[in-house]
This record gives structure tokens, C-alpha cells and sequence, in this order.
């Protein structure tokens, strides 16, 4: 089972609800061909615990795709849980913070999107949330003056700051606590910036920060 370790304290905690947040980044909206606009509410999505998977670990391509995209994105671990969180408390209920990737059957997602139908199938696939080293939240004094970076051997392809975030993490915390029983263990992936694409079986997919978050890299398998 994948148990989340927070330094430096030792605690170990289970990973509970994988919440996702889609569109959170203009350009990556415009990317995706949005005809709608920015959004006024954040698009809300949950994977299965299952889909984690650790740094050094495999991203699988399920047969189902032959279109598995990278997303990188940072990962907020709530430490303390919740419900209704103010926005202005919201950031001392994060206890951790991390490097993420919300791979994502670009082909399935589009067949559910033009159906109507949700995106769990496109979005859950085992080994569809990989996730780095915690780094415990008192060592970020700003979640929004972060850095996400993503190379795909060895070439640059997303390179996003969080101050572009459409819902910061605070707002999304609160947000989402009005909805959800935030629990210890909980994660939320606050969406990507632009530059997704297409991965390959042997690609190699390091996300990495400028802002002190310890690096990700998972190969992927076909
Ligand atoms: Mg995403």
C-alpha cells in the first residue's frame, strides 16, 4: 500500500481522497480548446488511491489509451482535516506539499467530454497519480511563489509557476472542504500549466521546482 512519509517528523499517513482540480492554469485552458472561457468555479474530479504511485516508480499505458498525457502539477497534503475552512486557515490545514502527475487517456477524456460523461475512466488508470517526496508546508512560506518544471528525457515541455494558479490553494482548500470532509491524508492536485502532451513507453518524466520541492521521475511502460 502507498503510505505517505512527512519529514522530518516521521509521520506516516495513509492517502485518503485523490482530489483533482482541471483548468486551474489560462493557458492550459486555451491549450485544451476551451470554447467556454476561464471558469468562475473550479472543475472538481477524484482518482482512486490505487493510481499512486511513488518517485522512481512506472507509469503503466493501459490498453484502453493510446494517448496518455503528462500533467505536472503540485500536490497539497492536508495534515489537519476539516469542514467549511475558512480561506484566511485554509494553508494551516495543507501539511505537506509535493510534485505530482496527473496522467490523464487524452482519448478516453475526449470521448467522455464529447458524451457528456465524467472523466473518472480517463483520469483513474492505475499508476495515473504519480507523486514525489513530501515537503513539509513549514518549509513553503508561499504555495504561490512555486515553480512546477517537467522534462520528458531530458527536454523541457511544461515549465508553469503557481502564481498563475486561477484558484489558489487556499481558496481551493476552503472550496473544497464546503463540499468534502477534508481528512488527514487527503490530496489535492491543483491542476497543471501548459505544455501538456503525449507520452511513449522508456519515456523518462522528471518534474522538478525551483521552489524546494524534492523531485519526481517515473518512467513510463507500455
Ligand atoms: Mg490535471
Amino acid at each position: 500500500m502507498f503510505i505517505l512519509n512527512l519529514p522530518p517528523s516521521g509521520l506516516s499517513l495513509t492517502p485518503g481522497k485523490v482530489l483533482c482540480i482541471g483548468r486551474n492554469y489560462a493557458e492550459h485552458v486555451r491549450e485544451m480548446g476551451d470554447v467556454t472561457g476561464l471558469p468562475t468555479e473550479p472543475v472538481v474530479f477524484l482518482k482512486p488511491s490505487t493510481a499512486l504511485v511513488a518517485s522512481e516508480g512506472e507509469v503503466v499505458i493501459p490498453p484502453q489509451s493510446e494517448d496518455v498525457h503528462h500533467e505536472v502539477e503540485i500536490v497539497a497534503v492536508i495534515g489537519r482535516g476539516g469542514k467549511n475552512i475558512p480561506e484566511e486557515q485554509a494553508l494551516d490545514h495543507v501539511g505537506a506539499y509535493a510534485l505530482g502527475l496527473d496522467m490523464t487517456a487524452r482519448d478516453v477524456q475526449r470521448r467522455a467530454k464529447d458524451a457528456g460523461k465524467p472523466w473518472a475512466v480517463a483520469k483513474g488508470f492505475d499508476t495515473f497519480a504519480p507523486l514525489g517526496p513530501l515537503t513539509p508546508a513549514a518549509e513553503i512560506t508561499d504555495p504561490q511563489a512555486l515553480d512546477l518544471r517537467l522534462t520528458v528525457n531530458g527536454e523541457m515541455r511544461q515549465d508553469g509557476r503557481t502564481a498563475d494558479m486561477i484558484f489558489p490553494v487556499a481558496w481551493l482548500v476552503s472550496y473544497l472542504s464546503r463540499i468534502f470532509t477534508l481528512e488527514p491524508g487527503d490530496l489535492i492536485y491543483t491542476g497543471t500549466p501548459e505544455g501538456v502532451g503525449p507520452v511513449t513507453p522508456g519515456d523518462v518524466l522528471e518534474a522538478t521546482s525551483g521552489g524546494g520541492l524534492a523531485p519526481l521521475c517515473v518512467t513510463v511502460r507500455g
